[in-house]
């Protein structure tokens, strides 16, 4: 059955491009109109008696036909198209030199035809190829055809007037068949080819309204982290304030105990919101890195003052080794991202180790003058990360195992908030562990290092250091406090403080308020939280600092944040305020502020 399947619908697959699928239409189609039209001739030629016109066109009938088969049987239309060719050059020549032995319309016909084809069919090269080798001999005959009356023996057959109308008729179909059959084909293409750029246009805009969508969700959800954050940060903040006042009320034993008990699960939970919000600034590519002048050996002491407490408590042995190399440089950096990644390091070693030691070394391993590389390390004796976990152990909310979880807790943020901080700095961190053996994290940073000599300035490059080192006297004295803040539960925990040093502050609802209470009185130091209703601190510090009364315009003035902002320190600073503290704070490091701030102004 499939032998006698001429259909055209069996070679044309969904594959082919438009002009393949109009090349084999045009060989289908074309084939049939010469089969039609060589039939025609070949009963005119055999009714005029015409032995070999009729063998000849007996003979391409024949050889058509089977092309026309093969052509069914399988798509080869460059084979095919070759055989049509090599058919087409000797049908012409042998009209020319044998038949004719003339060159009138039909060879000249059959010239246009193999032109057409040709460059159609098979493109530049063979279309280039195939016309000369056609319209050569025609040339040559007619120069030829000069000298002789005859071209070779051989007396040329005349058909009848019929005859030639045939043949002519015939070919000119052919030739405008094809014309027209590739026009409409291109006119195809170039219409598909503006189909193609419109569908791209429109997914381009499908695109773009995706990518606006995510980006806009991003944000919502990056704001509702702060927001959230923000609000679970302010009663927190008052549980913590709250503990600090009950434990300096001289509690009983057990009551201590529970109070620390309920201030270290705060503060742990605070330590949760903190990474979730620090994960999600820099998730959203939020965050900025600072270049501010620091020593790295205080950095460093600073940091492990409280771990040391927290390893010895557990019976660890805490080894801080500092490459004496540092001890004199102040350098450039971002103190308080290297210290959340040293810190996260360092509190992890200690949770995971049970017994043995652990090792924070700091070595300068490259000293180019104005700038050093540092060597980080920190190593422990302690559980050990098993070697298929080492890469999954710094994806966000990732532990170890579910062990780990139930064992130690923590949210698995630690180390994914790590590696990208210094992979924003175009740093790799290295881990290397043994299961029960220990673990050792390693990272090599480069700061570049400032001119001025260290020691004299080393304290004063970071102010909390400067505080730290200040003599802290008697709070009791009669300081002049004024407190904005709105929040009720801040403003009671507030004065509970401030009665501790036997201070009474005053208390503005909001920022507004301030600046008025600040026309009529005098104050040794403000007290401004930044998010208040009518107007917020930033504008409230502003419009203090344009005071005509110049002990006014220049009174300390402290911002109190609960939001973990990254950039709070240089918004601070711009709306002319001294400098922040982030509550929770801690009552004493409150007091050391106040203290030295006006001590400053008052010298
Ligand atoms: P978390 O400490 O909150 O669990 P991290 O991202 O800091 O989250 O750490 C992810 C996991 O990596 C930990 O849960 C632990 O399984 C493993 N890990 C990190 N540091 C160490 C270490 N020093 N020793 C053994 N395991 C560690």
């Amino acid at each position: 059955m499939g032998f006698f399947n001429l259909s055209i619908n069996k070679i044309l697959t969904r594959e082919l491009s438009i002009l393949d699928k109009a090349r084999i239409r045009l060989l289908y189609f074309g084939l049939l109109l010469a089969i039609v039209g060589l039939g025609a001739l070949y009963l005119s030629v055999y009714l005029q008696n015409l032995h070999f016109m009729t063998l000849m066109a007996g003979g391409l009938l024949v050889a058509i036909f089977a092309l026309f088969k093969y052509l069914t049987f399988k798509p080869h239309w460059r084979t095919i198209s070759h055989l049509l060719l090599v058919i087409g050059t000797i049908v012409n020549m042998v009209t020319v030199f044998v038949i004719l032995q003339d060159v009138n319309i039909i060879p000249i016909q059959i010239t246009i035809l193999v032109i057409l084809f040709s460059f159609y069919m098979l493109g530049q090269n063979w279309g280039m190829f195939f016309s000369l080798l056609n319209l050569l001999p025609v040339l040559i005959f007619m120069v030829m055809k000069y000298d002789h009356n005859y071209f070779i023996d051989f007396k040329p057959e005349t058909a009848d007037e019929s005859t030639t109308i045939i043949a002519v008729f015939a070919n000119f179909i052919l030739i405008i068949f094809i014309h027209s059959h590739f026009y409409t084909a291109f006119l195809k293409n170039i219409k598909q080819l503006k189909d193609n750029s419109e569908e791209q246009a429109a997914l381009n805009i499908k695109f773009e309204r995706a990518i606006e969508k995510a980006e806009k969700s991003s944000q919502a959800q990056s704001e509702f982290l702060s927001t959230m954050s923000h609000e679970i940060r302010t009663p927190l903040n008052a549980v913590i304030g709250m503990s600090n006042l009950l434990l300096m009320n001289n509690p009983r034993q057990d009551q201590s105990e529970n109070l620390e008990i309920l201030k270290f699960s705060a503060n742990n939970l605070l330590a949760i919101v903190n990474d979730v919000l620090d994960f999600n600034k820099i998730e959203s590519g939020k965050i900025v890195f600072e270049k501010i002048k620091f020593n790295l050996v205080d950095l460093m002491h600073n940091i492990c003052g409280g771990q040391i407490i927290k390893a010895e408590e557990k019976g660890l042995l805490f080894k801080l080794d500092i490459d004496s190399a540092l001890r004199r440089k102040v350098i450039f950096g971002d103190p308080t991202r290297l210290t959340q990644i040293i810190f996260n390091l360092v509190s992890n070693a200690i949770k995971f180790t049970s017994e043995g030691n652990v090792l924070v070394r700091v070595t300068c391993l490259e000293d180019r003058h104005n700038n050093i590389t540092v060597g980080f390390s920190v190593k422990d004796t302690g559980i050990g990360i098993k070697k298929e976990n080492l890469d999954t152990i710094f994806e966000p909310f990732t532990q170890e195992s579910i062990t780990t979880t139930r064992q130690y807790g923590g949210t698995g943020l630690g180390l994914a908030i790590v590696k990208r901080l210094l992979e924003l700095q175009g740093i790799q961190m290295h881990v290397s562990s043994k299961v029960n053996k220990g673990s050792e994290f390693s990272f090599n940073m480069e700061f570049p290092v400032a001119t001025e000599v260290a020691i004299a300035k080393e304290k004063l490059a970071d102010p909390q250091q400067q505080q730290a080192m200040a003599h802290v006297e008697d709070p009791g004295s009669n300081l002049r406090v004024l407190i904005a803040e709105d929040n009720p539960v801040n403003v009671m925990l507030m004065k509970k403080l401030f009665s501790k040093w036997r201070i009474v502050p005053t208390i503005a609802e909001n920022g507004e308020r301030a600046v008025e209470i600040m026309q009529y009185g005098n104050f040794d130091v403000i007290l401004m939280d930044l998010q208040m209703p009518v107007m917020n601190g930033f504008d409230a510090s502003m419009e203090i600092r344009k005071m005509t009364d110049p002990a006014k315009a220049n009174v300390p003035i402290i911002a109190l944040t609960a939001s973990a902002l990254f950039d709070i320190r240089d918004q601070v600073t711009n709306a002319g305020m001294n400098d922040y503290v982030a509550k929770p704070f801690k009552p004493d490091e409150l007091m050391e502020k106040i203290q030295n701030l006006v001590a400053t102004v008052n010298n």
